[in-house]
């Protein structure tokens, strides 16, 4: 479970203060598939950072897993993103000088995992993404989609709860950015993620089970499949 506390965020440039999230209450369940929708500038990524332990709010409360991210220590909360949180960005952020095997075992690293018990978790996750025969390949050498599909299987190779997606498609064409999605939906479905995913395409939201709409960094639009839409 996510639950997001009467947050608010400001970035402050100089003596200028600029809200950008306020009075933010939120609940997402576990095995939630939620879609962040808004125009740009109304919040999403900073919304995302801050369930995902990339940033603290300025004021309220974020508890993820149990753990309330507003509260924890530098240390503490890159501790535990390693251990809870995939992520995956719109443009792969994967390292050029490693190989896509590498690129995937870069978070496995961190845990005390040994070796081969890191080959087995990396060569499952290339396995689901249907990248094991591009293993040795070099981010230069794979499309667009394939890879994506490498910074999913690093999002998933630690085994995380939960999953952040920061415009997953937004560089990708349709058919590709098709792809992307059903494996979302998979990992959702099949493997039970808890996604958080930012998008501007309608067509990924409505991969998603629940949309929320941000403007001006508040909460406007709520609304789950089968349901009809609320404005809150
Ligand atoms: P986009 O769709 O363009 O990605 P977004 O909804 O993700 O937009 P955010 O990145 O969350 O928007 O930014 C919200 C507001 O906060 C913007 O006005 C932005 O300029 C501001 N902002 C974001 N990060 C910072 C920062 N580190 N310092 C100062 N202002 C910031
Ligand atoms: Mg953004």
């Amino acid at each position: 479970t996510v639950l997001v506390q009467d947050v608010c965020k400001q970035y402050r440039r100089g003596d200028l203060v600029i809200p950008v999230l306020q009075d933010m209450n939120l609940q997402l369940e576990a095995g939630d598939y939620t879609a962040l929708m808004g125009p740009s500038g109304s919040g999403k990524s900073t919304l995302l950072n801050l369930i995902a332990g990339l940033d603290q709010p300025t004021s309220g409360h974020i508890y993820v897993c149990g753990e309330d991210l507003a509260a924890a220590s530098q240390s503490a909360l890159a501790k535990w993103r390693s251990r809870h949180v995939g992520f995956i960005f719109q443009m792969y952020n994967l390292i050029p000088v490693l190989t896509a095997y590498e690129n995937v075992e870069l978070p496995l690293t961190l845990t005390p995992l040994n070796r081969k018990q890191r080959r087995a978790q990396v060569e499952t996750a290339l396995e689901i993404v249907g990248l094991s025969d591009r293993k040795d390949h070099y981010p230069t050498q794979l499309s667009g989609g394939q890879e994506q599909r490498v910074s999913i299987a690093r999002a998933i190779a630690t085994d995380p709860t939960l999953i952040v997606a920061d415009e997953p498609t937004g560089d990708l064409d349709a058919k590709s950015g098709a792809e992307i999605l059903e494996l979302m939906r998979r990992l959702n479905e099949e493997f039970g993620k808890t996604i958080v995913m930012v998008t501007h395409d309608p067509r990924a939201a409505a991969c998603a089970k629940r949309t929320l709409q941000l403007l001006d960094g508040r909460l406007v639009g709520d609304s789950q499949v089968d349901s009809k839409e609320t404005v809150v």
